[in-house]
């Protein structure tokens, strides 16, 4: 199992439920530096079970509802939930028609926000001081906000270690292959394990997968992880000027970008621009017409962000505080977390020939919007392990290589910004001027 998001929470549940036997390898120490979720802040924004919905609205609205009352009630996760309220808006009719749809059924939880003024009245004065010119939205002052997420990982891994779960990183903990019985048991092809990269080999009755955007590196996925990345970048405030930024609700623009208070105990500010994703295409055979076929995309940690995204993520400062629009970043990564056909994780056990025998669960494809469903993660794991998940949750959770057939490696899934298409890494301008860490 991997210590990262989902690793944690899984690791937490598993103890919680009285597993007393739980390794957790990671390639560093909790929270690692490539971890998706290892950030100042992320989106949360609360929601309910439903009953009628199709099996994928009532997964997810499951996960929802779930990480809700965790957030809400477990003394674990919940002292990192900020429920300081969410202003989400577009600028183009267009994403303005997508923000409508997102929010229907539900319109009665929102006001509209329509001018620049009205942008502006939604946090302290001296803070929104742009023109907001053509943006529209809608704002809620309880129901969401945002969670510290570095935080919430060090709190899950804290509790769960404290209830007997053991955390192995470095060269230890990065794992390298899995480990069969063919290798021990000729006539045997079941799994038993993994290989780390020191050399130790770790026998397992079950084994959890749950490394994120590097999942295909370890298992043949057919395809049906895209690792994509996105950007992120630091502003860092003086103390006293990050006080009045302090309880902000979040402010995302779903064409141009977000940001949530700065940290209480850094001071730094994270702007994300907002944009389909870059993905690291990795080329195949070339096709019968010439054509040089993807069949991948590969992560790589990078501590600076392409100059086009610094350049989105000022342009998004000039509308909303141009006051901060010039300043340095202290901080700037490219973040990858994986992309599964229909945004939906892949929580099943591997179905191949190769590993029946073995007890391989997938716990991955957080798809970009995976944070808030930490908590739900763990709980919904151990379902999957003692035969109790629902119908409904298991096809919409399901190994489904068949959706990822001739899949669309640039296909935005429903994203907006940047130039409305998937970016190829490889083809950048540049990378900003951050030291390397
Ligand atoms: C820029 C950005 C902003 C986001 N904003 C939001 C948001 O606002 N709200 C929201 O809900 N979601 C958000 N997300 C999505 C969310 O962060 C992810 O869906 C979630 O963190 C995925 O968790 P994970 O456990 O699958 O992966 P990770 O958190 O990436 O964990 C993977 C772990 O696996 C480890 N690992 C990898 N390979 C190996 C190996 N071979 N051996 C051992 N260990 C290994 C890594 O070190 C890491 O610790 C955002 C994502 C990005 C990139």
């Amino acid at each position: 199992m991997r210590g990262g998001t989902w690793g944690c929470s899984i690791a937490l549940e598993l103890a919680r439920n009285g597993y007393n036997n739980v390794t957790v390898l990671d390639g560093e120490e909790v929270p690692s530096s490539t971890a998706a979720g290892n950030d100042l802040n992320k989106i949360m924004e609360e929601g309910t079970q439903s009953q009628d919905d199709t099996d994928a609205a009532y997964a997810w609205n499951r996960l929802h509802d779930l990480c809700t009352m965790a957030w809400l009630n477990d003394p674990i996760y919940k002292p990192h939930y900020h429920r300081t309220g969410y202003v989400m808006a577009a600028s183009s009719d267009a994403a303005y028609e997508a923000l409508l749809k997102d929010i229907r059924g539900r319109e009665d939880e929102y006001h509209e926000v329509a001018s620049a003024e009205q942008f502006q009245k939604t946090m302290p004065e001296g803070v929104l001081t742009g023109d907001f010119a053509g943006w529209r939205g809608f704002a809620k002052s309880s129901g969401a906000g945002w969670v510290f997420a570095r935080g919430a990982i060090i709190a899950a891994k804290q509790e769960a270690e404290r209830l007997g779960a053991r955390f192995i990183s470095g060269q230890q903990g990065l794992v390298t292959k899995f480990v069969f019985s063919s290798e021990t048991e000729p006539g045997h092809n079941a799994l038993r394990g993994v290989q780390s990269a020191d050399g130790t080999i770790y026998r397992a009755y079950t084994t959890i997968l749950a490394n994120g955007a590097n999942a295909d590196n370890l298992l043949d996925l057919k395809y049906q992880l895209r690792p994509t990345a996105w950007t992120l970048a630091h502003i860092k405030m003086t103390p006293t000027k990050a006080e009045l930024y302090k309880d902000l609700p979040v402010l995302f623009n779903i064409e141009k970008g977000f940001f949530m208070e700065p940290s209480a105990e850094t001071h730094e500010l994270k702007i994300c621009d907002e944009h389909p994703g870059y993905i690291n295409p990795v080329y195949g055979e070339t096709s019968p017409e010439g054509e040089k076929v993807i069949v991948g995309s590969k992560p790589f940690a990078r501590h600076q962000i392409p100059v086009e995204s610094e350049e989105r993520v000022r342009a998004f400062l000039k509308e909303t505080m141009p006051h901060l629009a010039a300043r340095p970043f202290s901080f700037a990564r490219i973040c990858w977390d994986a992309d599964t056909v229909d945004r939906m994780p892949l929580i099943d056990w591997h179905g191949s020939d190769d590993i029946a025998g073995g007890r391989l669960l997938l716990a991955i494809g957080g798809s970009g919007h995976c944070f808030k469903t930490m908590p739900a993660m763990g709980q919904v794991v151990v379902e999957y392990l003692e035969g109790k998940v629902d119908d409904k949750t298991r096809r919409a959770f399901r190994w489904r290589p068949e959706m990822s057939t001739d899949r669309n490696w640039w296909d935005v899934q429903n994203r907006w910004g940047a130039q409305g298409e998937v970016m190829d890494i490889t083809k950048v301008k540049g990378w900003t001027e951050i030291a390397t860490n």
